[in-house]
């Protein structure tokens, strides 16, 4: 796309199908000049933006300085690692209005210690009872002498893989306290840093917010695949798909929960302003519904990958606007609305993903065909080569139907996949019928403790 004058110039960091998701919805109501740094290549981003550097998403100097260069009005940062080092703080010193919150405030994801020390500090809801752990003995100490399970996560980043959890991670014990020293002696996370929560058991669910330091705007409930194989077995990936309902709720979650869910997030809002920190871009936390009412699991400061492919293309406002009201205080003005519509997304990933990911894997879309279904395609991390993709190591391409059920947008994701070739991995279990009447039924498939 060639650069117009006149339009805006957004910078948009990252480059997975959250941010052509993100990139898509920028373009889609008012010309834009769209300016994407990724580190990887992108095919979706590279066709929409009229720049596209490869610079590493954490290379701060060099990305505000060719942002300056290229008279960028507004940034949109995708992912958590520039976050975790301040690049909104260095692209406001240069009078670059970011959605994405300053480093400060995006603790509510780059530490789950000073989340929830938040959380109980200002005594907002959902909290878990939580250890931290610096140090081996006293973690083996506090396993051994408990005869509860727990949640082992490593303080800092880990891309949703560190946390590991006893009675489904863990055979025994000692593979759990084995975990805990992993973590503490190799810094996992960055840190030799631990918390241990209590396990929680229950149906887990997404809501993210539009947030500009005081008014926060909930988007519609999303539920994610996070486990590598089908029936929610294998280890936990970067997300295998999602699904969204018409309503903005799901089978198990009632408007009370979702209230619930989302009174917390104006609670960690309202903490964070009275910390002296305000929280401007997107809010995100995974909620669990349990016996003990709705708890919250954690918060990412940025859009889920994949949730955002499911609300992005459901919102009816120009995101230009949600973006500039986020960054001037101006949210309350939004009268929010998303369609409503029924989303499915599936990833098409590189076969052996969560194990050992086959690189440089064919996978040949015949585009024209899944696009006359209605199903939008967003590029993930793949590489082109004429008109094929290869693999990278990480997941490939999203596939959203969108439709007026759940049913209806699922059969469209499964007929779009008829145009997929190539070998590759793929969770087709994803919101089938018999899948979501067992969530509505609230039955769980039994996890047996080995304790
Ligand atoms: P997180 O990175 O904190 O979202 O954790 C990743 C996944 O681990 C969550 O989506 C849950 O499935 C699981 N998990 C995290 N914390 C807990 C907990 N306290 N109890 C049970 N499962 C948990």
């Amino acid at each position: 796309m060639i650069a117009k004058k006149g339009h805006p110039r957004i910078l948009l960091v990252g480059g997975g199908a959250r941010e052509h998701a993100i990139g898509e919805a920028l373009c889609r109501r008012q010309k834009v000049n769209l300016l994407v740094v990724s580190h990887n290549y992108n095919p979706g981003l590279d066709r929409l933006a009229c720049q596209f550097e490869r610079y590493k998403e954490t290379e701060v100097e060099s990305i505000t300085k060719w942002a300056k260069h290229h008279g960028v009005n507004l940034a949109v940062i995708g992912l958590e690692d520039p976050l975790d080092v301040g690049l909104p703080d260095a692209l406001a010193d240069i009078g670059i209005p970011t959605v994405g919150p300053c480093r400060d405030a995006a603790r509510v994801e780059t530490s789950k210690l000073f989340a929830r020390d938040l959380m109980l500090k200002h005594g907002i809801p959902g909290q878990v009872e939580y250890h931290h752990f610096t140090d081996v003995n006293s973690l083996r100490k506090f396993l051994l002498s408990s005869s509860r399970d727990y949640a082992l996560k490593p303080v800092g980043l880990t891309a949703g893989k560190g946390v590991k959890v006893m009675g489904e991670h863990f055979g025994s014990v000692e593979e759990a306290i084995a975990y805990g020293e992993k973590v503490i002696h190799e810094k996992i996370g960055g840190t030799s840093s631990l918390i241990v929560e209590e396990r929680l058991i229950g149906e887990e669910f997404t809501l993210q917010a539009f947030v500009d330091g005081e008014t926060v705007l909930p988007m519609p409930l999303v539920q994610d695949f996070k486990r590598a194989l089908e029936g929610d077995i294998g280890p936990n990936t970067g997300g295998m798909g999602s699904y969204s309902e018409p309503d903005g709720l799901l089978p198990f979650v009632t408007r009370k929960e979702s209230d619930d869910a989302l009174e917390i997030l104006r609670l960690v809002v309202r903490a964070l302003r009275a910390e002296g920190m305000r929280y401007q871009g997107i809010l995100y936390g995974q909620f669990m519904v349990t016996d003990r009412g709705i708890k919250l699991i954690e918060m990412n400061a940025r859009f889920g990958d994949p949730e955002a492919v499911n609300v992005l293309p459901l919102l009816e406002n120009d995101f230009v606007d949600v973006c500039r009201a986020i960054v001037g205080g101006t949210l309350r003005h939004i009268d929010l609305h998303f369609a409503r519509k029924a989303t499915v997304c599936k990833y098409i990933t590189p076969p052996e993903y969560g194990f050992e990911p086959k690189v440089g894997v064919h996978i040949k879309l015949d585009i024209p065909k899944i696009q006359s279904l209605g199903v939008r395609i967003f590029f993930a991390k793949v590489d082109q080569k004429g008109d094929e993709f290869l693999t990278t190591s990480s997941r490939s391409i999203a596939l959203v139907g969108i439709g007026d059920s759940v049913e209806e947008a699922e059969t469209l994701v499964e007929q779009a996949t008829l145009y997929v070739g190539g070998n590759y991995h793929i969770r087709h279990d994803i919101a089938k019928k018999e899948m979501l009447k067992r969530k509505a039924l609230g039955k769980k498939i039994a996890v047996a403790s080995y304790r």
